[in-house]
């Protein structure tokens, strides 16, 4: 449930309610908009029983949230939120792009790719040192090297790094070395690594499950955000469909339920969702068409040497063909570059 205070309430008004709920045991998240300040209940409302809190000082009125997560949820920000990762802000006018290799294969490689998305106007370098691999076989990334790697060319073209981490073994490291925390599809239902990430306060892109519902993974969202990081940005990456054309099937759907539902930024990453570098550019179009507050795409200098998702990275030269386009589509919904 949350709780709109009256335009024009004294903090005394929301004192009250605060303490109120805090005698019931519950917690008060508050949220202070420019109209009125929206207070978010966490627990067990029954514990509200005979409390008539809509009868108090400066309570407009009380709404009850439908779905189970709240600080992720559309009603308790209705202005949306930004994530500020070292100065580049997620979720405002600007379109935000994240580019880079699939997996950290050298530092060779991941300079030319850094190089090449910088260039074209790139702000975040992304790349994979713990890669969640469908076989056991299949290369598994070069690990703690692989962040360090990200770090060092990161630093030197001014790029923040994004990576993933796939246990909370890893999350000291990558904490050290990454501006912000990947969850991949295969572990956005992984409860305690979500925790860990919450505890981290580290800036997390959170992806959707392969077969997960918007429901699902805004409670998993909710899980980071309970403990008290609020630095989450989302990210449909495609779901399994019964279509075999493509790798998954990109939800575009999703971009605005996302935004009627959620306060927290949204990205697409069409190149999980394709499969295949020739599908990436027009999903990438869609979804900033569709309000995507930004990319984040597979780029490699050579990808058919890649020693993972050849088939769906995109050289240098045709990631910056695509960040044309998408100029000219945001500029279309409202956004810029
Ligand atoms: C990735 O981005 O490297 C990745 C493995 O993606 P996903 O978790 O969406 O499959
Ligand atoms: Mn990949």
């Amino acid at each position: 449930m949350i709780i709109l205070m009256k335009t024009g309430s004294t903090q005394q008004d929301i004192d009250a309610v605060v303490s109120l709920l805090k005698e019931r045991g519950l917690g008060a998240n508050l949220s202070t908009g420019s109209q009125a300040t929206v207070i978010g209940v966490l627990g067990d409302k029954t514990k509200l029983e005979g409390a008539n809190l809509e009868l108090m000082e400066g309570v407009e009125k009380c709404v009850p949230i439908m779905h189970s997560y709240k600080l992720a949820s559309r009603e308790m920000t209705p202005e949306g939120r930004t994530v500020n990762v070292g100065g580049v802000v997620i979720g405002g006018k600007k379109l935000v792009m994240m580019a880079g290799p699939c997996a950290v294969e050298s530092e060779e490689q991941v300079r030319e790719a850094a190089l090449g998305v910088k260039e074209a106007g790139a702000q975040f370098l992304r790349g994979g040192a713990y890669k969640p691999r469908t076989s056991p076989y299949a290369f598994q990334g070069l690990e703690d090297e692989g962040y360090r790697i990200l770090r060092r060319v990161g630093d030197e073209t001014g790029l923040k790094v994004i990576s993933e981490i796939v246990s909370h073994d890893e999350i000291d490291v990558a904490c050290k070395y990454c501006d912000m925390l990947q969850i991949g599809a295969r572990n956005m239902q992984n409860f305690r690594l979500l925790r860990e990430v919450g505890r981290s306060g580290k800036p997390v892109l959170l992806k959707r499950g392969v077969a997960s519902t918007i429901e699902e993974w805004l409670d998993a969202a909710e899980y980071i955000m309970s403990e008290g990081n609020y630095n989450v940005v989302l990210c449909e990456r495609g779901v399994r469909t019964f279509e075999t054309a493509t790798r998954n099937t990109l939800d575009v759907s999703a971009v605005p339920v996302v935004r009627e539902r959620s306060c927290l930024p949204i990205l697409i990453d069409p190149s999980h969702a394709a499969g295949k570098a020739a599908y990436v550019a027009p999903l990438a179009l869609a979804g900033v068409a569709a309000g995507a507050d930004g990319l984040i795409v597979e780029v490699h200098p050579n990808p058919r040497t890649a020693r993972s998702d050849a088939a769906q990275q995109l050289t240098v030269p045709a990631y910056k063909e695509l960040v044309e386009k998408v100029s000219a589509v945001a500029a279309a919904v409202g956004r810029e570059l």
